[in-house]
């Protein structure tokens, strides 16, 4: 089994990657759906970090354990509220919950990837909304999107699809890299603040980019 992203890189022979970041309701989900339409493999870090907190997931056990029944919902699956509260007073408890979350998500986006690329994947899509405080990954990867959308709009996108208020969606981008950090690491940027059809025309450009690579 592969354990280490290093290992993974060494196996990825011909298989681009493709990391794609982008603030909290930037658009990440509709680029990669558009993306796997087209034939690439997404795997998305903030799925896979719902995924090993959904009931019986891996993660559920030691949050049970470290932080009691409270953070858990009736059904057994992560409060997410409730934790994001805690994280965001506490640093010790957000550290407490990344060395749980974190291998788990590592360890699941290796088996995906090294599925991906048994399969010979045309490239495999990261989308990661916090690719720039990953560090190991960044260097490995051969392209990087970002995707650029003015905060009001996301603010709006968000609350539309979510039950998060906005002082919630607020202290999340507060949370999360810049839009200067962001666009410093940009190979591509796709600028979100028209129709969904203008979003899809410059993932087409990108979707040709990386076939290219
Ligand atoms: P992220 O994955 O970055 O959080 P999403 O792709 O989920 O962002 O987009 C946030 C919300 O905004 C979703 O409900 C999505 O359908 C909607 N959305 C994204 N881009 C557009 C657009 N150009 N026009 C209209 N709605 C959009």
């Amino acid at each position: 089994m592969v354990k280490s992203i290093n290992q993974l890189f060494d196996l990825k022979g011909k298989v681009p990657f493709l990391g794609l970041t982008g603030g909290i309701g930037s658009g990440k989900s509709s680029v990669a759906n558009f993306l796997a339409k087209q034939g690439a493999v997404v795997i998305d870090t903030d799925q896979i970090a719902h995924q090993i907190t959904a009931p019986n997931g891996p993660a559920i056990e030691a949050i049970l354990k470290e932080f009691g029944p409270d953070y858990l919902n009736g059904d057994g699956s992560l409060n997410r509220p409730k934790m994001r509260q805690q994280v965001f007073t506490d640093p010790n408890s957000k550290q407490i919950l990344e060395a749980i979350t974190h291998p788990l998500i590592r360890q699941e986006t290796i088996d995906r990837a090294q599925q991906a690329i048994h399969k010979q994947a045309p490239y495999i899509i990261f989308v990661v909304p916090l690719l720039l405080e990953s560090g190991a990954w960044i260097e490995h990867l051969d392209h990087i999107a970002v995707i650029d959308c003015p905060d009001e709009l996301r603010i709006q996108r968000v609350m539309e699809r979510s039950q998060l208020d906005r002082a919630s969606i607020l202290q999340i981008m507060a949370s999360q890299a810049s839009r200067d950090e962001r666009l410093a690491i940009a190979n591509t940027i796709l600028t979100n603040e028209g129709d969904l059809s203008a979003l899809e025309a410059q993932a087409s450009l990108l979707h040709q980019k990386m076939l290219d690579l």
